[in-house]
């Protein structure tokens, strides 16, 4: 039996997982994502829920991950258009609703074309291979996404990794790679552990100097980032400069699932063409398009959840600040609570579960060693009474962990 040899290189690698303390187990939520959830927990009756906890590590900025519009736009389309498509886009996977939001989300950013995938990752790892061969270049930011990195890894250009947000760098690997065909500058728009941005109108400077192509991947943006929310390119005054964004449908749009690229009319009718996990894997399901497209509305006339959104972020960051909480300084959502110690930041959101605020401890690999901290996303779901008694609660832990005086 083969597999006798192999069970105990395998149980290492899992005891070696647990005993660095990077294990990851999932938490069960009883109902849908919110604002405040309820969770499973265990006593010795078995498993039982919670009483409803503030939730404050889900990307669901606007709140529109249990939308009723969004709910009853996938209820009624998947009566209309049934449940799944059981094909590619290019054999019989192509619905109505897949032209419509495709055109909507081009028309949202105000880019030529939009090609959806089955999610952002998809978008990313079918896209570098795709338009860059061995005479090319591409140049990324040493923080990029998982997906961007792993894009880039699957492409035969000359690569370059530049210092996270390093303009200097950059322009260094541009003079580098001054012989090469097609050079694309790949950033995200906004980096997910701290929140920060790419400086975006800087990235595009270079790139015109320079003949670069641009691309960002805009998930932890798009939608509510920008005057309108149409994202960082919005946010940093370069909109119709940078020539491809990816992003996603998982976080802001709704929050279900679905990835697209859009930009270049050219570039996506080759990603049509070309892209591998558009051409094999299977188109996304009708309800999640009419999903998306009502998502898109509501955040085209979404001024309002926009506001509530950066009002709460305020008042959470306030709060902690005043209470001597080191709170990376910054102006996204995303709040990095920072404590340093891998333990001390799980132990931390162990005891926060306790007083009724679900967020997450993250540590060294997702962060670099020493930097372990909370993670805190704000949603416009909250409410200022939910932000409140968070903020209760951190003060509470704060002070018992000696991590405020
Ligand atoms: C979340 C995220 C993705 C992945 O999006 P999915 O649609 O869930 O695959 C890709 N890139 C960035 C920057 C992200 O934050």
């Amino acid at each position: 039996m083969a597999y006798e040899k192999i069970k105990p290189l395998i149980d290492r690698q899992l005891d070696d997982i647990r005993k660095a303390g990077l294990y990851k187990n999932e938490r069960v939520l009883l109902g849908p994502q919110g604002g405040t959830i309820r969770v499973a927990t265990h006593c010795n009756q078995g498993a039982m829920g919670s009483p409803p906890v503030i939730n404050l590590c889900a990307n669901n900025y606007l709140g529109l991950a249990n939308h009723p519009a969004v709910v009853e736009a996938a209820a009624q389309a998947v009566r209309t258009h049934g449940y799944g498509m059981a094909s590619v886009r290019f054999i019989c996977g192509t619905q109505d609703l897949h032209k419509e939001l495709e055109r909507a989300i081009s028309d949202f950013l105000d880019t030529e074309d939009t090609i959806l995938y089955s999610s952002c990752f998809d978008a990313n790892t079918g896209l570098f291979e795709t338009l860059l061969g061995e005479e090319d270049a591409v140049l990324s930011d040493a923080l990029n996404h998982a997906s961007v990195i792993d894009g880039v890894r699957l492409c035969k250009a000359q690569r370059y990794r530049y210092g996270h947000g390093d303009m200097a760098d950059l322009e260094k690997g541009l003079q580098q790679t001054a012989g090469r065909r097609i050079r694309l500058i790949a950033t995200d728009g906004v980096f997910s552990m701290d929140g920060d941005f790419a400086p975006l109108d800087r990235i595009v400077e270079l790139a015109e100097r320079y003949g670069a192509l641009v691309m960002v991947d805009d998930s932890h943006a798009t939608g509510f980032i920008g005057a309108t929310g149409r994202g960082t390119p919005e946010a940093f005054g370069v909109s119709g400069k940078v020539d491809l964004i990816t992003s996603t449908l998982g976080k802001a749009v709704g929050g279900g699932t679905g990835g697209f690229t859009s930009g270049r009319r050219e570039l996506i009718e080759l990603l049509r063409q070309r892209s591998r996990p558009y051409l094999f894997s299977n188109a996304i399901p009708p309800m999640i398009a009419a999903a998306g497209l009502k998502a898109l509305a509501l955040i085209d006339q979404g001024g309002e959840l926009r506001a509530r959104l950066q009002e709460n972020a305020a008042f959470l960051r306030k709060e902690l600040e005043q209470q001597g909480f080191q709170v990376k300084p910054g102006r996204h959502p995303i709040m990095p609570v920072m404590l340093g110690d891998a333990a001390l930041a799980s132990k931390m959101a162990d005891r926060l579960l306790e007083e009724g605020v679900y967020v997450i401890g993250f540590s060294y690999p997702v962060v670099p060693k020493g930097e372990a901290r909370i993670r805190v996303q704000v949603s416009a779901a909250h409410t200022r009474d939910d932000l409140a008694k968070a903020a209760k609660a951190f003060h509470t832990v704060g002070r018992e962990l000696a991590i405020i005086a």
